[in-house]
Formats: structure tokens, C-alpha cells, sequence
């Protein structure tokens, strides 16, 4: 037995059986006879039961809300914002399914034409920081498509995902269709990547285990997705509203203590602003509530375990300029840090994923020098840039090389706009019409007229 903890009370919540290979293979088994079935299920149908469980999910909200609350150790209100966002991804796959068009292409002698065909049984792999929220990114698109899916949640969170099974159910998505396998990524991970009745894994999580995933999936070469760790740069020159950006500033690495691929971890502050930013952004660091997640007020919660509050703390390594304050008692606390950094520091490189963030001064030739240091990183995945000159704000959107990137905003996920990496941060896209292409495939048939 696996013991679930809440990492606010340090509390076992659950105990769960961790599964092995022959129950991975045995819901492999299960998807693939569901396979024929659910693929032939009319569009109209199958867009029926997604958006029953859009509403269950709506229905079931504070209950999906508290149990992400307490076995991530997540602020309520922020659990009860991506339980939301859940329902409206299944809502907008639903709206999706009659929607993902094949072509006519003009060729002689006859009508060419292509489909958008379903893969088949395709396994989910993903991380324990937005456990939900990244499982109905994958379901959506992978349903709406017409596969049949074996979920691996991280074995730290498995609760939300086993409910949300039980709702599909209930929604009227056929018993085979979706499965989830609570188990450890070496074993019930490893198996799905090899497997060869799955035909692609949809991966959220590290940069090295995305390379294990890589390697494993040649064997049957099979497709994969991958959104993968980010170093992201929150970038400020000096004609931007100044005050508005400090006080976004933490929210941005702080959220999910940290634990967010999108965090921006690293602030790039142009020089003549640099003190007066440092100093709005520590007064607005020092205003952030850390405490019980389940206290409607409290905006940061603690970090999922003891082990992972190991390596944060191993990353600050020089005296931080700030330090906030953290509850006493059980808990895997980590107070809000800010550092000064050089760009060439490890704190300035790595991905932390705790909530720590480092400061560093840019001058020069502003604009190019800002391009450089953001795009001096193996991750690309997410980032900011904040100034009032609209033609400068584009200029440098189209000059850094990441995935997604807001201007004058820190956000980076919408349900209906694209959202994943570049470089290290991994390939594919998930959200929106884009993630469509990475559960289908594009079937082309000629058919003669002659
Ligand atoms: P992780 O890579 O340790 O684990 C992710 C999942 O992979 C878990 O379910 C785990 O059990 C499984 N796994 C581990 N080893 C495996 C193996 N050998 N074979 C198959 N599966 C295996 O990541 P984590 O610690 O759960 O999550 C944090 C990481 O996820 C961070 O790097 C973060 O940036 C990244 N992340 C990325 C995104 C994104 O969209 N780009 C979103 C959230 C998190």
C-alpha cells in the first residue's frame, strides 16, 4: 500500500494499492476493446457524454476543488479556479469533435481527400502539480478524436484523477474507455511507454524523465507530446508600468509555490529601473498569504514533500534579498525567496520549481540585450514582457524562443489558445484546436472518378 499525504498536515488522506505491470497490461487490454466501439460512436455522441461530464465536473466542483486542495497542498481558491477550467476544456472538446475538418485537395483524375483518424489507445503520463488540470488537457483532445486512454497520475496525486474516472462513467463515457492506473513511473509509466498496443504518450513532467519517454517510445516508435520543465524570463524595461508589473511579479513565480512549469523564475529588470523594481517587488513579495490551503485568504501553500523541499532549499545558495515567513509545525513549508542573481548563476538557469526567483539587472542596448539573456536557457515554455512601446512588445515576442508569452500580463493558459514548448520544454501543443493534431492522425484517399 501506497499511503497519499496532504502536504500542508503531513496527514495520510488515502491509502491506495500501487499497481504493477500485469494490471497496466490488463487496462491496455481494457482500452483496446473499447477501441472499435468508441471510435464508431457518432460525433454527435460522443460530444453528448463529454459535455455531461463538463457538467458533472461543474456539479462536483467544491468536492474536486478540496480533494486537489488537500493532496496538493494547493490554495482552495486556486484548486476551485483549475476545476473550473477543467469542465470548460471538456466543454470546449465536446464543441471540438464535429469540428476537426478533413481537406479536399484538387488532384487529377479524381477526389482526393483526407480524415483525421484516432490513433487507439493512447497512455497519459503526468505530474503532480496541477493533477487535474493537466490529465483534462490530454482526455479532452484524446477522446474528442475517438482514442481510448490509460491515465498514470503522479503517484504523490493520484485522488482527483481516480474521481474524475468515476464521473466519466457516470457521464455515459463506455465502461474501457478511460482508465486510470495509480502506480510508480518506473513501473506502470515505463510499461506504457513500451508497450506495444499503445500508439502514443502524452507526457507532462520533467525534462529528464521526457527523455526517458523519448527513448522508451523509439522501441515501437511510438508518437509522443511533450511538456516539459521552463526556466521562464519576466522581462521589464523601463517604460513599463512599473507598479502593475511588481505587484503581478510574485503571483507569477509564487503560485503553486512555484510549482508551476510556467513559473517565471527569472525577473530580467532593465538597470535604471532595476532598484525601485526590486524594492516594489520585495513590498509586494512581503504581501503574499502563506498558510492552510483550505483557508479561503491564503494565496501560497506549502511544497509537496520533504524531498522536494530539499532540492529548493539546495538551490539558494547566496543570502536572499528577501525572505517571507512560513507557518510553524507539520508541513513542507518554503517561504517566498528573492535573489539576486547573475545570469550565469545556477539559480538563474535551472528549473527551482519552488518559490524562488532571481533578479537580474539588464542595460546596454536594452531590447537586444533582454532577447539574449531570455533566450540564454535550454527551456522554452513560457514568459512575459512588460513595457508601454507596442511595437517594441512585439518585436521582442517574436524574438525569444518560447512557446507561450504574454505582454503587460503573466498568464500563459487558455482553453482555446495553444499552449506548449520550445526546445527542452518539449514538442507539441496542447489546448485549443492545435492539441487535436497530437491524438489523430491525417489519413489521405484518392478515390478514382476516371
Ligand atoms: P516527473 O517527470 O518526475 O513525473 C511526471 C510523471 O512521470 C509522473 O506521473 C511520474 O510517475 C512519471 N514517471 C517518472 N519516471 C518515469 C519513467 N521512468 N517512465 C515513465 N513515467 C515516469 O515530474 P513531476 O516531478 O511530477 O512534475 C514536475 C515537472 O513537470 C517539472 O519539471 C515541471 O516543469 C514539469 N511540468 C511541465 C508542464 C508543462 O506543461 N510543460 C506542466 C506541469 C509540470
Amino acid at each position: 500500500m501506497t499511503a497519499v499525504v496532504d502536504p500542508a498536515t503531513e496527514e495520510t488522506i488515502a491509502e491506495l494499492e500501487s499497481a504493477g505491470v500485469e494490471e497496466t497490461d490488463a487496462a491496455v487490454a481494457r482500452a483496446k476493446a473499447a477501441f472499435p466501439a468508441w471510435r464508431a460512436v457518432a460525433p454527435a455522441e460522443r460530444a453528448r457524454v463529454l459535455r455531461a461530464l463538463a457538467t458533472l465536473v461543474e456539479e462536483h466542483h467544491e468536492e474536486l476543488s478540496r480533494i486537489e486542495s488537500r493532496n496538493v497542498g494547493k490554495p482552495i481558491a486556486g484548486a476551485r479556479g483549475e476545476v473550473a477550467m477543467v469542465a470548460q476544456v471538456f466543454h470546449f472538446y465536446a464543441g471540438a469533435v464535429d469540428k476537426h475538418l478533413g481537406e479536399t485537395i484538387p488532384v487529377a483524375g479524381g477526389v482526393d481527400m483526407t480524415f483525421r483518424e484516432p490513433l487507439g489507445v493512447v497512455g497519459l503520463i503526468t505530474p503532480w502539480n496541477f493533477p487535474l488540470n493537466i490529465a483534462s488537457w490530454k482526455l479532452g483532445p484524446a477522446l474528442a478524436c475517438g482514442n481510448t486512454v490509460v491515465l498514470k497520475p503522479a503517484e504523490l496525486t493520484p485522488l482527483s484523477a481516480l474521481r474524475l474516472a468515476e464521473l466519466a462513467l457516470e457521464a455515459g463515457i463506455p465502461d474501457g474507455v478511460v482508465n486510470v492506473v495509480v502506480g510508480k513511473g518506473s513501473v506502470v509509466g515505463q510499461r506504457l511507454i513500451e508497450h506495444p498496443d499503445v500508439a502514443k504518450i502524452g507526457f507532462t513532467g520533467s525534462t529528464e524523465v521526457g527523455r526517458e519517454v523519448m527513448r522508451g517510445a523509439a522501441g515501437t516508435i511510438k508518437r509522443v507530446t511533450l511538456e516539459l520543465g521552463g526556466k521562464s524570463a519576466n522581462v521589464i524595461f523601463a517604460d513599463a508600468d512599473l507598479e502593475r508589473a511588481a505587484a503581478a511579479a510574485p503571483y507569477a513565480v509564487f503560485d503553486n509555490a512555484g510549482q508551476d512549469c510556467c513559473a517565471r523564475s527569472r525577473v530580467l529588470v532593465e538597470k535604471s529601473v532595476y532598484d525601485r523594481f526590486l524594492d516594489a517587488l520585495v513590498q509586494a513579495t512581503r504581501a503574499v498569504r502563506v498558510g492552510n490551503p483550505l483557508d479561503e485568504s491564503t494565496e501560497m501553500g506549502p511544497l509537496i514533500s520533504a524531498a522536494h523541499r530539499e532540492t529548493v532549499a539546495s538551490f539558494v545558495e547566496q543570502e536572499p534579498a528577501f525572505q517571507g515567513e512560513v507557518p510553524e509545525g507539520p508541513g513542507f513549508w518554503f517561504p517566498c525567496t528573492i535573489v539576486e542573481a547573475r545570469e550565469t548563476d545556477r539559480i538563474a538557469r535551472e528549473e527551482v520549481f519552488g518559490p524562488v526567483v532571481a533578479v537580474i539587472p539588464f542595460c546596454d542596448e536594452a531590447e537586444a540585450e533582454a532577447v539574449r539573456i531570455a533566450n540564454d536557457s535550454n527551456y522554452g515554455l513560457s514568459g512575459s514582457i512588460w513595457t508601454r512601446d507596442g511595437a517594441r512588445a512585439l518585436r521582442v515576442a517574436r524574438a525569444i524562443d518560447t512557446g507561450v508569452l504574454s505582454i503587460n500580463s503573466n498568464s500563459s493558459v487558455r482553453v482555446s489558445t495553444p499552449f506548449g514548448g520550445f526546445k527542452q520544454s518539449g514538442f507539441g501543443r496542447e489546448l485549443g484546436m492545435h492539441a487535436l493534431a497530437g491524438y489523430s492522425e491525417v489519413k489521405n484517399v484518392f478515390y478514382s472518378t476516371e
